[in-house]
């Protein structure tokens, strides 16, 4: 994208200017440490900004991305050609009523489990331990250790493509295993209400402290990575068939199956998303050939590679 004055004008009235970074690295907000520079990336602050900016998107054709926190993404070397878009401020608020806990989509995902448990409140146990945003939540139907967003949603405040605000609720959310109808729809999530039960806070913290121990055991949480690097093929485990298929601690220059959770791929170094997605190509084609299963990634792409 060459310099777009029209566009930088009209941001400049909407977001402080120190919101606005041109020629941004992706590898400072992505998890795995990787992508290259976003012609534009934006922090909207306001909703207001926010509906905004996507009507003009819109309106003139200039690609844009939502991005949450970066923590299930593979950004491409050659960065985005377009406006990456973070929210932040105005809908990073949490609030609480009764059992019902609304939160801006710009949230930690960890920060509404905290503020959920500080009140007493169950249901967001599981989501204490990812590392996301609710908004990427949401979109994905984050999930673990048996929970997933898809239990507690109530209803997601979304602006569509023109910045028009829609109320979607849970079944009109199409929530199913990594996926929601956000995944395949213009639609940004900036709100969501969750109801959530009443129950014993210290209940609630020592389910907390034992999933964030099985995960500090397990996981390989000392190098960047994007959480499992494929789905769960039904009747199997993704990390359990790359084992068994003999590819634990295999690299493509410093992408490497994790020798930890072979489920992961990891940054050792300075990788870049040509070695991660060739050491994705070669570990899917490995265990199709020795164990006849597919591996889906969960980790979604962008950008130029
Ligand atoms: C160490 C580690 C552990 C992890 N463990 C788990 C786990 O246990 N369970 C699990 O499910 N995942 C896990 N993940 C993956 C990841 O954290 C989740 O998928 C998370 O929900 C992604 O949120 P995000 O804000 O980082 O989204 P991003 O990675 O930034 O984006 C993901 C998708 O959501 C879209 N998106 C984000 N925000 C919005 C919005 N407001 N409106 C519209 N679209 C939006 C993006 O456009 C993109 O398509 C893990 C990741 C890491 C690094």
């Amino acid at each position: 994208m060459r310099e777009n004055t029209a566009l930088l004008e009209f941001l400049r009235e909407r977001v402080p200017e120190e919101n606005i970074l041109k020629r941004e690295p992706m590898s400072l907000h992505t998890s795995f440490r990787i992508g290259g520079e976003a012609d534009l990336f934006v922090r909207v602050d306001t909703k207001k900004a926010l509906s905004d900016i996507l009507r003009y998107c819109n309106r003139v054709e200039m690609p844009y991305f939502v991005l949450g926190r970066g923590t299930n993404l593979l950004v491409g070397d050659k960065g985005y050609r377009g406006v990456i878009l973070q929210l932040c401020g105005e809908m990073e608020q949490i609030r609480i009523d009764g059992d019902m806990l609304t939160a801006g989509c710009a949230a930690s995902l960890p920060a509404v489990a905290k503020a959920a448990a500080d009140q007493g409140l169950s249901g967001l146990e599981f989501a204490a331990g990812i590392p996301g945003s609710l908004g990427g939540a949401i979109v994905m139907n984050a999930g673990a250790y048996g929970g997933e967003m898809k239990q507690v949603v109530k209803n997601v405040c979304v602006y569509d493509a023109d910045g028009e605000e829609m109320n979607l609720d849970n079944d009109t959310m199409e929530f199913s295993y990594r996926s929601s109808i956000l995944k395949d729809r213009p639609f940004t999530a900036v709100e969501v209400t969750m109801k959530l039960s009443p129950d014993s806070k210290d209940e609630i913290f020592a389910r907390m402290d034992e999933y964030s121990r099985a995960r500090r055991e397990k996981q390989p949480l000392e190098y960047p990575s994007a959480g499992s690097t494929f789905k769960r093929p039904e009747g199997h485990f993704a990390g359990k068939l790359i084992m068994d298929a003999g590819l634990r601690g295999l690299r493509v220059g410093d992408a490497q199956v994790s020798e930890k959770h072979c489920g992961f791929i990891v940054n050792i170094g300075q990788a870049t998303a040509e070695d991660v997605s060739e050491l994705m190509e070669e570990v899917q084609m490995r265990v199709k050939k020795q164990l006849g299963v597919r591996l889906e990634p969960e980790v979604i792409r962008v950008g130029e590679f």
